[in-house]
Parts: structure tokens; sequence; C-alpha cells
């Protein structure tokens, strides 16, 4: 498990809130009083508990903010999700318990990472989506919500294709992605704050601030964490940032199941 911190957090925490908070600012300053956008958290690779686990679902608990969970069917076992059930409350409507990649293994030889890309039979994704998917509903019960976030963001059409046919109400891949149409919906996420790849603090910032800027004037704004890659500072911007959003009326804060009701949103 990469554990590496963005350099985005070399920056000083009240550094980072502040030019995010004043971008989402500006941004919605420009669009009608009355828009409504919906806001999500996705948190990925989720399975084993954790210091900066239990900090994640601590700090959204208590801003009572909605969190998608993608959990790792593989990495999942009961005792681990008895710890985790230790500290979230199972009658809450703030989780939203999902499928990620069965193991999260990378499959393709050549070219980008993938779990369920093209190099794989069409047998071999539906089994692994299957017994993903079994595992979870196993062991979490009722409270699994059947949407699937492919690892590294990215799946084959075949796999979007299967997904419908087993069932899924939805899938979450990237902005940018959606050149491979999903016949599903995609609550896909156009922020990232853990797994930035910038050389050097100040462009990582920048670009952090123009994803929310495209995000919020796209009219959707999805966010993705990876609570293995925090440290203080990371969650101290992701506390800050959960107050704004909250503090933000025109900012709606919902879970996967909302755009089942909507329908995709708009590109
Ligand atoms: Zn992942």
């Amino acid at each position: 498990m990469d554990t590496t911190v963005a350099q985005l957090y070399r920056i000083h925490s009240d550094t980072v809130l502040e030019r995010a908070a004043q971008t989402i600012a500006r941004t919605l300053a420009r669009l009608s009083p009355d828009t409504s956008i919906p806001t999500f958290f996705r948190a990925d690779d989720v399975g084993v508990p954790s210091q900066n686990f239990f900090a994640l679902i601590e700090t959204f608990a208590r801003r009572r903010m909605v969190l998608c969970l993608a959990v790792v069917p593989a990495w999942l076992t009961r005792s681990r999700w008895e710890a985790v059930r230790r500290c979230t409350d199972p009658h809450s409507h703030l989780w939203c318990w999902h499928q990620h990649g069965w193991n999260h293994a990378n499959h393709e030889r050549t070219g980008k990472k993938c779990e369920f890309g093209p190099s794989r039979s069409e047998w071999d994704l539906r089994s692994d989506l299957r017994r993903g998917r079994q595992r979870l509903e196993t062991i979490i019960g009722t409270e699994f919500s059947p949407f699937f976030t492919p690892p590294w963001n990215r799946c084959s059409s075949a796999v979007l294709d299967l997904l419908l046919q087993l069932g899924f109400h939805g899938v979450s891949r990237s902005s940018g992605e959606q050149k491979t149409p999903a016949p599903l919906p995609d609550c896909f996420i156009n922020v990232d704050l853990h797994t930035r790849k910038e050389p050097d603090p100040a462009s990582s910032l920048d670009n952090l601030c123009s994803e929310f800027e495209r995000a919020i004037r796209c009219g959707h704004l999805g966010i993705m964490l990876h609570h293995q890659r925090m440290n203080d500072g990371a969650f101290t911007v992701l506390d800050g940032l959960l107050a704004v959003i909250a503090a933000e009326p025109r900012l709606q804060p919902v879970d996967f199941n909302h755009f089942i009701e909507t329908g995709p949103s708009p590109r």
C-alpha cells in the first residue's frame, strides 16, 4: 500500500484550505444563487482498519457529512468489519459502503494500471465482480450499496456492460473516463485530494484549485480520498473543507444513490 504524502501537504494546511475555500467561493459567486451542485466524497481502498481510517470516520461523523466508501472485498474479513462497526453507527445514513476491485491487483502488462481492463477475459471479470459482491453482501449485509468503483478509476467497456447485467446501480470512475460511455449512472470524481503527482507543492495547489473550479462549473463535485496517504495537515484540510461545504447551501452533500434518481451527471 502506497503511503506517500502528496507534495501539496508540504504547504501549510491553513494556506491550502484558504486557497481552496476562496476558489470555491469565487466560482460559486459566478453562478445563479439557486444553483444546487451534488457534492460527494469517495474514500478508496477501504477494508483494513487503521489509525488513519478511524480518524477519517471520526472526521465525517463529527461534521455529519456523507461518505461513500469503496471496500476491497478480499481485504475485508468479519473481524475487520466488526472493528469498523464499532466506530460507525449501523443506523446512520452517513455511510455508503460499496465495492472496489476484488483484491486491487493490476492485470495489465503494459500501459496504465487496471484491475478490470481489456486484457482479461469476460469470464474472469464477471467472476471477480460476482465474488466481490457476494463477499461484501455476506459480511456487510443490507448496508451494502451495489455501486462499483474500479481501481485506478478506469475499466473496460465490457465491465460496464457486466455491471449493468449484474444489477449494479452505478459506477464511479474519474472525470475524463467518459469517452468510454457507461450504460449506468457514473458518479465520477473530479477532485483528487491525496494521490496528486505534481513534483512541487505550488503547482499541486494550483491544480487542485483548478479541479475545484472546473468541478463546480460543470455542476458536479466528486472528491476522492485516500486515507493511507493522509498526514496531520491533510486531515486539517479535509476537516476545513467539510466545514466549507456544509456552510454553503449551493453545495448539496449526497451519496451515490442521488445519481440513480437523477441519472448521470452532465459531463
Ligand atoms: Zn483503489
